[in-house]
């Protein structure tokens, strides 16, 4: 088996045919489940002695695991904020006639497990033969509620196909929890209480340090061939562990049925003091409605998901099944319901990059909730940042800058900076420009103006404090230029200039004036408020920061008609990427870091991600002359990367190139391009598989209080289609070789423009244009 065709192609449903224990933490990455308060790897319920990475997370709990460096710089933060893996809930073990199930002993058959994307559940069925000849069927099938999300719910059938017998199921919960990347070996967990007794079990665990409090309780209800059943139960009860074992007697083709309620609380939401009050109210209310009436519910709230933020291809199966991979993931990873949350690289799915917050969430995540989601889904991910505010400031204070000049962290859970690597840490601070990038792209999707005053402004100032310091004039040139600095491209540090950086340093400052001006004009005295809670200064701040919009240095290369991405870039030797051997791809899994560093391949869009944010500002013919020189020395190997180039590969009308890298983007971890799915799945990139189809194909854009569509259909798809929304107005583009079909789902008008003529819909209606 390679792993390219591990997982079958299906338009819903992702599927494993066999068991590949070699490749399991793959499946277990790709099968997470999660419902935006919790999320889990695929690990198994019953016991697994092979290799695994076990993983469940709840959002918005951490530990601050203390920093480990080779050398020791000031700035550099005290810890690493990471989601523990919680303690286990979901496990169940098996033993029929004694004998205990373990996958990794007894060698299964028939083994199939599928992730249902349409209606979000994980099922898994195979066949062992605990004793020679003697065959016994087992099917499990979960959820995590997306309706009542702090409840998982698992089926867990048993048919002895050929032998009678005893069956023996202990029902668990298990605080005896590690994560796998824990600096110092240490555990994240210490078990407060627990409790159990027939039927029923409860374990608390409290985060060490952060004093976080998680609850989880559980009950569960056992048929024999559809009849309920109460067999004895044996009690467990010891410190971070609790348990009920019962034992069945059955005859070969019973069927035994086990479900197993989990309740999950935490202290965001509830002192633990009340944990056992609620939690039990939870599995009492899980038990009545029972099996099917939850999972109804669960399946309804992906009904409608998918009726506002579907794609449907026709012609190209894999596209479907790796699109609706990502809207899938995205929608379980996140909600929108608690600023305090937000999305890691890896989601529920993974350790690596500790669950925090990177500047993936505005410049990618934010875009596909914008035009996907409830408006107040994309306000928490704004307003998350705004509680942050404060902790910028005193980052940025850290570092030496002042006056209220704030810098956001590269990784963060709660504002505090947890990144320590200095190139980073220290250098990779266009990050800041993609939270007020976001602040504009949120405002012009939905029109909420009054968010700049509220909010906005007052992040805006900070930002652009720390800019207008962090420029240094040169008088050399005669221009303020921008040194030491990392720019999204990874493969490049402590560069002078780089073009992104400069680019967004300067539209921030411009962005923060222009709204500054406009409050004066419009709202005197919310502006006043703000300057007075920013101690703004406003004629000789906002005239540094004019001096610097005027006098910014930009590296260009005259010859070629190009952007540099930083000074000295054409020193290297220019390659294509093409001439990298397939046996040295990914480079960062082969090439030291110094001939990384040397050489002028591109770990993801740099250049290109500046045009792509201000693409309005450039005609076609340098979008091109850029896409043409950078594309063929970017090795995509940040999973950001690939979604951001097909969008601008369609922008130029390079239709095959727009294709391959969407489908290199869209299929990236079912089928492993960078080789790390087991590690987890790239969450935060997912978003820009969306946008490649919305902006890219469909060419999507706003214009003022208008959605601009110019659609293009890739050679291979019969059709395609898509949802989105704006100013809360949902509607469905449906695009064919023959024609478009605009329908505006909502009940006020569409003012849309299609290839370069407007229009206004009406509400519940259509608009059909034939292809040019
Ligand atoms: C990318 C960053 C990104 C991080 C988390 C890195 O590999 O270079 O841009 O923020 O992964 O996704």
């Amino acid at each position: 088996m390679t792993r390219t065709n591990l997982f079958k192609i299906h338009e819903w449903i992702i599927e494993e045919e066999g068991f590949h224990p070699e490749l399991n933490r793959e499946a277990e990455s790709i099968f997470s489940i999660g419902n935006g308060y919790m999320g889990q790897r695929a690990n198994f319920e019953e016991k697994y002695s092979g290799d695994s990475l076990q993983g469940s997370y709840i959002a918005g709990i951490y530990y601050p695991d203390k920093t480990k460096v080779g050398w020791w710089k000031i700035g550099y933060p005290s810890y690493y904020a990471k989601v523990p893996n919680s303690p286990k809930y979901t496990g169940i073990d098996v033993y029929v006639n004694g004998r205990e199930i373990d996958l990794a002993k007894l060698k299964p058959s028939k083994f199939k497990r599928i992730l249902n994307m349409k209606e979000g559940f994980l099922k898994r069925n195979f066949i062992v033969k605990p004793f020679r000849g003697q065959e016994i069927g087992i099917e499990s099938f979960r959820f995590l509620s997306m309706a009542d999300p702090d409840l998982c719910v698992i089926r867990y059938k048993i048919n002895p196909i050929n032998l009678s017998g005893t069956l023996s199921l202990n029902i668990y919960l298990d605080a005896d929890v590690k994560n796998e990347n824990a600096n110092y070996g240490e555990k994240f967990w210490e078990s407060i209480s627990n409790h159990a007794e027939p039927g029923t079990g409860m374990l608390t665990a409290r985060t060490l340090r952060t004093d976080f409090y998680m609850s989880a309780g559980m009950t569960f209800e056992i048929t024999l061939n559809g009849k309920k059943v109460n067999p004895l139960q044996e009690v467990t009860n010891r410190k971070g562990y609790v348990a009920n074992l019962i034992h069945l007697n059955f005859q070969a083709g019973d069927e035994i049925t086990l479900v197993k309620y989990i309740s999950v609380q935490s202290s965001l939401y509830y002192p633990v003091k009340e944990h056992f009050k609620i939690t039990s109210a939870r599995l009492e209310y899980a038990k009545r409605k029972g099996f099917e009436k939850l999972f109804e519910a669960h399946k309804k709230v992906w009904e409608k998901i998918w009726s506002i933020s579907g794609v449907k291809i026709e012609g190209d199966p894999s596209a479907q099944q790796g699109i609706r991979f990502s809207i899938f993931h995205l929608n379980q990873t996140y909600t929108g319901k608690d600023e305090r949350l937000n999305i890691g690289p890896k989601g529920f799915t993974g350790e690596k990059y500790g669950g925090s917050t990177y500047w993936d969430t505005e410049a990618f995540v934010l875009p596909f909730f914008l035009k996907t989601a409830p408006m107040n889904v994309s306000r928490n991910l704004l307003l998350y940042r705004y509680r942050h505010l404060k902790k910028s400031i005193e980052n940025a204070r850290k570092l030496g800058f002042r006056g209220g000049a704030a810098l956001y962290p590269m990784v963060t859970m709660n504002g505090e900076e947890c990144h320590n690597e200095w190139e980073i840490t220290f250098e990779e601070i266009h990050r800041n420009g993609a939270i007020a990038y976001a602040i504009f792209n949120y405002i012009r999707h939905t029109g909420d103006k009054d968010y700049m005053k509220d909010y906005g402004l007052e992040v805006l100032i900070g930002l652009s404090r720390f800019w207008s310091q962090r420029v240094s004039f040169s008088k050399n040139l005669g221009k303020y230029v921008i040194l030491g600095v990392t720019g999204p491209n990874e493969y490049e540090n402590n560069v002078n200039n780089n073009w992104y950086t400069n680019t967004i340093a300067v539209w921030t400052l411009s962005y923060t004036i222009q709204n500054i001006e406009d409050l004066k004009k419009n709202n005197p005295e919310a502006l006043e408020k703000v300057f007075r809670k920013t101690k703004f200064r406003y004629n000789s701040e906002t005239g540094k920061w004019k001096k610097i919009i005027t006098g910014m240095y930009f590296p260009y290369d005259k010859k070629r008609n190009v952007f540099l991405q930083q000074d000295g870039f054409l020193d290297k030797e220019l390659k294509p990427a093409s001439a990298i051997p397939a046996s040295q791809r990914p480079i960062n899994q082969h090439w030291s870091w110094d001939r990384i560093l040397r050489s002028c391949y591109i770990k993801q869009a740099d250049v290109l991600q500046g045009l792509y944010f201000f693409e309005d500002q450039y005609d076609t013919e340098t979008i091109k002359r850029n896409f043409e020189f950078y594309e063929p020395m970017t090795v995509h190997e940040s999973s950001l990367s690939a979604g951001i180039h097909s969008i601008l590969a369609s922008r130029i009308g390079n239709i095959e190139k727009a294709y391959e890298l969407f489908i290199r983007s869209t299929r990236l971890d079912l089928d492993d391009y960078n080789k790390e799915v087991s590690e987890g799945l790239h969450i935060t990139s997912m978003a820009g598989n969306w946008l490649a189809i919305a902006e890219g194909f469909g060419g999507m854009r706003i214009a003022g209080d208008r959605i601009k569509l110019k659609p293009f259909i890739p050679y291979r798809w019969k059709s395609y289609s898509f949802h989105a929304r704006f100013r809360e107005i949902i509607f469905e583009v449906k695009v064919t070789n023959s024609f478009y079909i605009v329908k505006n789902l909502s009940d006020r008008p569409l003012p849309v423009t299609i290839q370069e003529k407007d229009y206004d819909i009406s509400p519940k209606s259509f608009i059909k244009i034939k292809t040019v």
